[in-house]
């Protein structure tokens, strides 16, 4: 580690103890900006870096709410409102019992570059709760929702912040957080993204950030002349973006062979077909059940259920070309990156965030394989929501069509930005250097150009 890079963690992490997640996120993108301070030292007077680590504001509250038992039970919301240089806070909610502030703090952080990258004019946030969704009724999470957003509501608005989902806050939850924030502020305005196809809503927002990590993939081989076709594919997760990964997968020629919840994964070499998906849908995203019970309808597949004792995930075993990974942080340690190269992996496009720990970014890069970070890869969710504000401004809804094509617009952008980046700066093939140095030009630029603030 250079000097440089050095004594900025250091004072990262005495500022912001126990947030590891938060410290790998800021440690990446510092050492992908070494080049760049060393011809720009404006930036370095200026204490950019040290202003961009910093979030604008913290909101942290107590949500208390009442289960279907009649007890009180007690969570802890947070907002964390990062960067708003080039535009309104923008970033998911979270619902799931690990969410830490440390977590939101990563989350909302690397939000900043990746809105960046989409080419709209979106700041950085992320937000959520510890409250976990798994096993509460409808009526449970709708109260929970509510008083959520009994505090959250005041820091909200279109030109101020605006919330989607991420992991645990799908189309039910965004429903009632939306609800209970159109009746406390009377004024039905696009505060949320994500919402509902009948009430201001995008067409094509549910499928953005999976068909956008499947279109990274296809712009990354098409700079070696190969395209999906024929591609076999290792997906984890079996929520809103591994589903769509699957999907657009399956329209391009390709075959995914897994999906996976915390609980384990499931192979079948016969490939996911569209059939077996809404199955899988359904079970999801209606019945909320476990992914174990693919076994049981679909014959030819196995289940492996996630073993504490190992070392790596079983499910990055399997012989592929392509890996998505769409679940959460840290799902591929050093081990797994090994396991994904020897079984032939050489396109890895992060659907979720930060999934890779440094050591397996390492070798994938070493390796030389066409790895897309998830601050470019799964930007797609995040660009479809920017458009979804467009068209609320415009008080109009685009077709699917012209939707989709917008994506594939932005992403195409984005994968060349990251490319002219990283070759402009020393690292020609490095997504990540590209993505983290282009993220942060656009924004350092506008910081310089707004003063001390
Ligand atoms: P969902 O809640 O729809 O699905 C999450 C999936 O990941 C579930 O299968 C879940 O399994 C699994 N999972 C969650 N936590 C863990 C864990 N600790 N260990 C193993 N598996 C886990 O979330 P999304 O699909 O929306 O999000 C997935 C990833 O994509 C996240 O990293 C998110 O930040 C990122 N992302 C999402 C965007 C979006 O538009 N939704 C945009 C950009 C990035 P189980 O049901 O057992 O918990």
């Amino acid at each position: 580690m250079s000097d440089f890079v050095s004594s900025i963690m250091a004072w990262v992490k005495a500022k912001n103890p126990a947030e590891p997640e938060f410290h790998q996120a800021v440690e990446e993108v510092v050492e992908s900006l070494e080049l760049v301070i060393e011809r720009h030292p404006e930036y370095r007077t200026a204490r950019i870096l040290e202003r961009i680590i910093e979030p604008e504001r913290v909101i942290m509250f107590r949500v208390p709410w009442v289960d279907d038992q009649g007890e009180i039970q007690v969570n802890r919301g947070f907002r964390v409102e990062m960067n708003s240089a080039i535009g309104p806070y923008k970033g998911g909610l979270r619902f799931h019992p690990s969410v830490t502030l440390g977590t939101l703090k990563f989350l909302a952080y690397e939000q900043v570059f990746k809105n960046s990258l989409t080419t709209l004019p979106m700041g950085g946030g992320k937000g959520g709760s510890d409250f976990d969704p798994k096993g509460k009724s409808d009526n449970e999470v709708m109260r929970f929702c509510q008083a959520f957003m009994n505090e959250l509501f005041r820091h909200l608005g279109p030109n101020t912040d605006v919330p989607a989902g991420d992991i645990g806050v799908g189309g039910r939850e965004i429903g009632f957080l939306f609800g209970q924030y159109k009746k406390l502020m009377n004024e039905f305005t696009g505060a949320f993204t994500g919402k509902g196809i009948n009430w201001g809503g995008s067409l094509i927002r549910p499928e953005a950030t999976g068909y956008g990590a499947v279109y990274f993939a296809a712009e990354m081989l098409a700079g070696r002349g190969e395209s999906l076709e024929g591609k076999t594919c290792l997906v984890s997760g079996s929520g809103n973006v591994a589903q769509f990964t699957v999907e657009k997968v399956n329209i391009l020629g390709g075959k995914c062979v897994t999906l996976s919840d915390s609980s384990g994964h499931i192979y079948d070499p016969e490939g996911i077909d569209e059939k077996k998906l809404a199955w899988v849908m359904e079970l999801k995203n209606v019945r909320r059940g476990r992914i174990q019970e693919y076994t049981e309808q679909w014959g030819n597949a196995t289940y492996t259920a996630v073993d504490p004792r190992l070392d790596s995930n079983q499910l990055w075993t399997h012989k592929a070309d392509c890996a998505f990974p769409s679940a959460t942080q840290n799902e591929i340690n050093g081990k797994d990156a090994q396991n994904l190269l020897k079984g032939g992996v050489y396109v890895v496009s992060e659907g979720a965030n930060m999934p890779t720990v440094p050591e397996g970014v390492k070798r994938f890069l070493d390796a030389g394989i066409l790895y897309g970070p998830g601050k470019a890869a799964n930007a797609g969710g995040v660009a479809v929501s920017g458009l979804e504000m467009s068209q609320n401004s415009l008080r109009m809804s685009w077709t699917r069509e012209e939707v989709d094509s917008r994506l594939q617009l932005i992403i195409q952008s984005i994968h060349q930005v990251c490319k002219d980046a990283a070759e402009r700066f020393g690292s020609p093939g490095n997504y990540v250097n590209g993505a983290n140095i282009a993220g942060f030009l656009k924004v350092a630029d506008a910081m310089m150009d707004q003063g001390v603030v």
